[in-house]
């Protein structure tokens, strides 16, 4: 038997819909449906009115369940799994080093690959050509996956994604026309129907029921800065390909005004009316809409290779992952040594702002995805040689590889970088900058609360939304 659903909407059974009627009836949490119980899921309810195994059976229990797929869902076999490799051979590659670290990944992830009888390997290399390899034989499977998504009541919609991973996130903006009723709940469910790599077709049922509320305060109370952000960073990487940087900044910065406006005009008391009024929760947001405006995406100096690899990157970049790569973080590398703080590795975040950065520090940026190292003109010597093994950085290329000294500076340094990469999930590609080098001035633009040729100061556009507010509201 597939897992119980709603016979009107196809929603899946969820610890959100109700059994009555002895457990006979139970109805739809998505379409309010009264559904007959399948004879053998039938139970009885307890005193509380909930089935007697709900506990017992993860389906009624959990908000997030994963089901084997019956035969009904198996148009027809999975496809086979196809890993292919495509190693960069390029003379910068080789001599760096790059190749032969790709080449001795793939030679251990080969044999860590899920056995399958119908998994093929493919690999090529480019240089200025693209070259081939016939291989005699491989092994592997991959994830074809559809993507369904049940959206409010009895409309549902399908998106077929071809692959997807754990990395991936999909944004959804619902439009609801109708009225809901104060004190009642609002039901969401996300069903993803997917062959895992090892070839079992499953389906994972995500579910969440939501209050519904009149009051705009408690949407502002509760609003989840990180993911409201998210949405309009994807927005603005969205616009970007056809609309002129300029324009979306002003977009971004309106999305900006207009919630603060809101807030303003529905919720913030009337004395208060000389002042810049920001939600708690959403106080923040003034912050980051500055960082995405002199984003890599979005800012006007920018190259263009760089503006696409931004634009590639938000478009199934995480919630978890969006705010650094857009809010960067920063810490001082230099005084690592003299710090005790047992509770954490990486030390406070200092403000993105040039008032801290000291000419004889050593700062690390990151955002996930760069880390960038940059080094003042007045540190001294043994700092330098403790950190880099040099006694000078002159002439060192920007591409840094970090090495570990027996210092404990250097010991300390390598723990912070490493403890990041694990946060983040990713390698975190090392750059170093330097002041009085255009590296040091590229690094100085990441310092999002700074006066910029092209950008306000932090200052300056609290201002700016201020007054934009103040007419708005006059
Ligand atoms: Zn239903």
């Amino acid at each position: 038997m597939g897992p119980i659903r709603c016979s009107r909407c196809k929603a899946y059974i969820n610890p959100f819909m109700s059994f009555v009627d002895q457990g006979k009836i139970f109805i739809c949490n998505l379409c309010g449906f009264s559904n007959d119980t399948p004879r053998e899921y039938l139970c009885n309810l307890g005193p509380d009115g909930r089935r007697r195994d709900a506990n017992d059976r993860p389906e009624l229990s959990r908000g997030t369940v994963e089901f084997v797929a019956s035969k009904e869902f198996l148009v027809r076999e999975p496809m086979p799994a196809v890993y292919f490799f495509l190693v960069d051979v390029s003379m910068n590659a080789v001599h760096t080093g790059a190749t032969a670290a790709a080449c001795s990944a793939i030679s251990q992830a080969l044999s860590d690959l899920p056995e399958g009888p119908r998994t093929m390997v493919g690999i090529a290399t480019f240089d200025s050509a693209i070259h081939f390899y016939s291989l005699k034989r491989a092994q592997q499977q991959c994830c074809s996956i559809k993507f369904y998504l049940f959206i409010l009541l009895n409309s549902v919609k399908f998106i077929l994604l071809l692959q997807i991973d754990s990395d991936k996130t999909i944004v959804v903006t619902f439009k609801h026309d109708d009225k809901f009723q104060e004190n009642s709940e609002c039901a969401f469910q996300c069903a993803l129907l997917y062959t895992t790599v090892y070839g079992q077709r499953r389906i994972r049922v995500i579910n969440i029921s939501l209050p519904c509320t009149s009051m705009l305060s408690n949407l502002f109370r509760y609003a989840d800065l990180e993911t409201q952000f998210t949405y309009i960073v994807k927005q603005a990487a969205n616009g970007i390909a056809s609309t002129p940087p300029s324009q979306v900044r002003d977009q971004v910065t309106s999305t900006c005004i207009n919630i603060l406006q809101s807030y303003r005009k529905y919720c913030a008391s009337v004395s208060s009316s000389g002042q810049l009024i920001l939600p708690e929760a959403l106080k923040l947001l003034p912050l980051y809409t500055l960082a995405l405006i002199k984003s890599i995406g979005l800012r006007n100096d920018g190259r263009i290779d760089d503006r696409s690899y931004w634009i590639s990157i938000v478009s199934s970049i995480s919630v978890f992952l969006a705010v650094p790569l857009v809010f960067p973080r920063m810490i001082a590398l230099h005084d690592l040594a003299s710090r005790d703080d047992e509770y954490s590795l990486i030390p406070n975040p200092l403000t993105l702002n040039s008032e801290n950065i000291q000419d004889d520090g050593i700062y690390l940026l990151e955002n996930g995805e760069d880390g960038f190292i940059y080094v003042g003109n007045a540190v001294n010597t043994a700092t330098i040689e403790q950190i880099f093994g040099l006694s000078s950085l002159a002439g060192v290329p920007n591409q840094l590889v970090l090495e570990q000294f027996d210092n404990e500076l250097s010991m300390k340094v390598n723990e912070v970088v490493n403890e990041i990469r694990r946060q983040r999930c990713s390698y975190l590609r090392l750059r170093l900058c330097q002041k009085g080098d255009p590296s040091g001035d590229f690094f100085r633009s990441l310092l999002v609360e700074d006066k910029a040729p092209g950008g306000l100061s932090y200052v300056e556009f609290l201002i700016h939304v201020h007054r934009q507010i103040q007419s708005k509201m006059t």
